[in-house]
């Protein structure tokens, strides 16, 4: 690994994301001394004694990319499903045959904890190979109190092994056990799960499935609220599969952000412009379940949100885990501008897991969390439909993938 003061020289062009667009530096070079970034410059700067040079002619410099949301720890694939939903199955359908989410659940409480944190390192290498440097992971395939930390173990795990910033979520709320009445399942939230997990330190955040046939808006403003208490900030799954008022929930208890956001009511739109809460796009689970609602990308460009994008990287509804080709689901599935998709997948993806004063930009004093793509114009990275365009993986200053 190459260590912590780098000179990224001759870049055709640097994107800094400063100042709410681009940001972009023609021929760029970006220093990065003690695992932050020192200095962005319009021109080339000599190595000092002790930094190492990186000549990147021809590419693109820009931050590592951020996931703000993926279910990355799990037992078990689900291509099955697939193959049913190619078929004409709806979700419900799925559901009903002993599919969808409790199908990984089995597979998940019968996966030990390393067994776990082994499926889930290779996909985490995965992602780094495609320039994620922070991912927020969820539990939420344990749906008992046992599994559930054992997950959030898993991820605890990831993030200490320094190649990837992991940031981990609560999702006891993803669904309701089978033969458990849903009451005594959200007490169980709430009297044991939420505090066992906020005791443990961890989980950043507390995360509920809301749609009126899982948690109804009612349940899941309780369970957030259950979890602000206990040190957990809010996120929430929004309006997906039906209208069910996730925007208005997550506007209400304040959350950071809210995710999917397929059918939200324009109400609810208004009111997350109004609180401050980050969107969370998935236009590539909404490509994959090939739906025919997509996220009213244009209002809530005209309402001013925060618009992040993420993989949702799932065994069910989306095994996608690049962020490049998010972004590039983003604009041709979503109709977001390249700025836009670029802007969602690091700086306002940092600002959905409130992360943006460390992360997402480049500037100096933030984490050199760094991407370095093999393509001489921004706009090859969407274009290029399929490309990875990742060369060098750079997090915290240490180079932890490359081409060269
Ligand atoms: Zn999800």
């Amino acid at each position: 690994m190459i260590g912590a003061d780098l000179v990224l020289n001759n870049c055709s062009q640097v994107l800094t994301m400063v100042g709410g667009g681009l940001g972009i530096v023609e021929h760029g070079t970006v220093r990065i001394r003690g695992g932050r970034v020192d200095e962005v410059a319009g021109h080339p700067l000599t190595p000092a004694d002790g930094e190492t040079e990186i000549d990147c002619h021809g590419k693109v410099v820009m931050p590592g990319f951020v996931d703000p949301h993926t279910h990355l720890v799990f037992g078990g694939w689900r291509q099955n499903e697939f193959e049913m939903r190619l078929a004409g199955r709806t979700y419900r359908e799925i559901a009903e045959a002993g599919g969808g989410i409790l199908s990984t659940v089995i597979h998940t409480r019968l996966a030990t904890e390393d067994e776990l944190y082994n499926r889930a390192l290779e996909r985490l290498h995965e992602m780094l190979l495609w320039g994620t440097t922070t991912v927020e992971v969820k539990s939420g395939y344990g749906l008992d109190t046992e599994t559930e930390l054992r997950m959030l173990r898993v991820a605890r795990r990831l993030g200490e092994l320094g190649f990837c910033r992991v940031v981990p979520t609560f999702l006891g709320a993803h669904s309701v056990p089978k033969r458990t009445p849903k009451a005594d399942y959200v007490e169980c939230l709430e009297t044991e799960m939420i505090p066992a997990v906020a005791a443990a330190g961890l989980a950043r955040f507390c995360d509920v499935f809301c749609e009126d046939f899982v948690f109804t808006a009612a349940e899941s403003t309780r369970i957030l609220e259950v979890g602000k208490r206990h040190g957990l900030v809010p996120t929430i799954h929004a309006d997906e599969i039906e209208s069910s008022g996730g925007a208005e929930v997550a506007a209400s208890v304040g959350a950071a952000s809210a995710s999917h956001l397929l059918r939200p009511s324009d109400s609810g739109l208004q009111a997350m412009a109004q609180a401050g809460v980050a969107a969370v796009l998935l236009p590539g689970t909404c490509f994959f379940l090939r739906e025919p609602h997509k996220s009213p990308v244009a209002r809530m460009r005209e309402l001013g949100i925060v618009m992040a994008l993420a993989s949702d990287f799932n065994p069910g509804s989306c095994p996608m885990l690049a962020q490049p080709l998010t972004a590039q689901f983003g604009c041709i599935h979503y109709g977001m501008t390249i700025e836009e998709a670029l802007r969602g997948i690091t700086v306002n993806a940092a600002k959905a897991l409130q992360l943006d004063s460390e992360v997402g930009t480049l500037e100096p004093g933030k984490a050199a969390d760094v991407v370095v793509t093999d393509v001489p114009d921004y706009r090859h990275i969407v274009y290029r439909l399929g490309h990875n365009p990742v060369w060098t993986t750079i997090y915290g200053g240490r180079v932890v993938h490359r081409q060269f």
